[in-house]
């Protein structure tokens, strides 16, 4: 399976879909599925019923729904422009992504 380019608190900008064109924070990957959490977009409701006993007051929930990562653009964290990644290798080994405008490893 090939290396996902999004982490667990980017910054992503949305390429496609009802939220084109919208910033958030990648609260989840499901690297399964190839998709990402984002915060604040493609807010799905969910119906729930009232269940007293469990506390729960019933009505409408929103919440995210997952999205595509290939939907996605990482921001980079150094020039703040949505970006391509690149992937590079330090000397200790450890694996960073490389922002392919201002070069930035993060
Ligand atoms: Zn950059």
């Amino acid at each position: 399976m090939a290396k996902l380019s999004v982490k667990k608190n980017d910054q992503v900008l949305v390429l496609a879909g009802k939220n084109k064109g919208a910033r958030g924070r990648v609260l989840r990957v499901l690297a399964a599925d190839n998709k990402a959490v984002v915060e604040h977009v493609n807010m799905i409701k969910r119906h729930t019923r009232p269940n007293p006993p469990k506390g729960i007051q019933g009505g409408i929930l929103e919440r995210e729904g997952p999205i595509q990562i290939a939907n996605l653009m990482v921001i980079c964290p150094e020039c703040g422009e949505p970006t391509r990644v690149g992937r590079a290798r330090l000397e200790d080994g450890k694996g960073v992504r490389v922002c392919k405008k201002c070069n930035a490893k993060f």
